[in-house]
């Protein structure tokens, strides 16, 4: 994946969040940082539910946000509580590959019948569950929306450093997305 830029030493992480809480991150993740000691969060998390992510991170460093695909689209509010409460500067904004969330439509049979056989669901109940919150959960390509949805949370809170990050579950590693800086890319 030619957007995802490969982090084995602190060099290559994108100078603007070198030494900052993402920066901090990437180390501790991927370059075994000794663990520093945190009493307050410095930084917010957006992660998938997905169980196949196990991040590296020292105690107390991170508030996390766990959502189906990273969408915090729908998390509004607990992203302005660890902003204005808990003081948090920073998000690292984490999709993942093999993420559930993409193409979420190809699964809706096996969606339907594991709520009427695991759950004891009605079919019809199922079936419209499924179409009334398949639309807002489909994430369509991992990359291209933690982008986006970067984009949105940037503009939501302007003073607030915000990375596009991937978690590839083949390595577990820690990626940073590369944004187009450019028209053609
Ligand atoms: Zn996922």
């Amino acid at each position: 994946m030619h957007r995802l830029l490969t982090i084995t030493s602190a060099r290559d992480i994108l100078p603007q969040y070198r030494e900052t809480p993402i920066g901090h991150l990437l180390e501790y993740h991927n370059l075994e940082r000794r663990f520093g000691s945190y009493t307050n969060a410095e930084l917010l998390i957006g992660m998938c539910m997905d169980n196949r992510k196990h991040l590296h991170i020292p105690d107390n460093f991170a508030y996390i946000i766990r959502a189906g695909g990273a969408n915090l689209r729908y998390s509004e509010f607990k992203v302005s509580y660890a902003i204005a409460v808990a003081g948090v500067r920073c998000i690292a904004l984490i999709g993942h590959t093999q993420c559930g969330m993409v193409n979420l439509i190809a699964r809706k049979d096996q969606f339907v019948q594991g709520l009427i056989k695991t759950a004891g669901w009605q079919q019809q109940a199922a079936e419209e569950h499924f179409s009334h919150f398949a639309p807002m959960f489909e994430i369509g390509n991992e990359v291209d929306f933690i982008l986006s949805e970067v984009k949105r949370l940037r503009l939501r809170y302007p003073k607030i450093l915000v990375a596009p990050l991937l978690y590839r579950v083949e390595d577990n590693r820690l990626y940073l997305i590369r944004e187009s800086t450019g028209s053609g890319s």
